[in-house]
């Protein structure tokens, strides 16, 4: 288990970012309505706008290079 959990308030500033089109969610934690993903290892999250443009491929899993 490698995976790295962020603290809260540990002076880190890893803001959640969608992949797609680059919307801050201004935290570390992705607000309800975005989606994660888990594409080659590595976290993706997309803001409600694209996950509901792409909840289609997102439930198919294919990754996001395929969008
Ligand atoms: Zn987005």
């Amino acid at each position: 288990m490698d995976e790295q959990t962020p603290r809260p308030g540990a002076g880190g500033t890893k803001d959640v970012v969608c992949a797609l089109c680059g919307t801050r969610a201004g935290s570390e934690n992705a607000p309800p309505t975005w989606l994660c993903s888990v594409e080659n290892g590595s976290r993706r999250y997309f803001c409600d706008d694209c996950a509901r443009t792409h909840i289609r491929a997102i439930e198919g899993r294919l990754d996001s290079a395929w969008w």
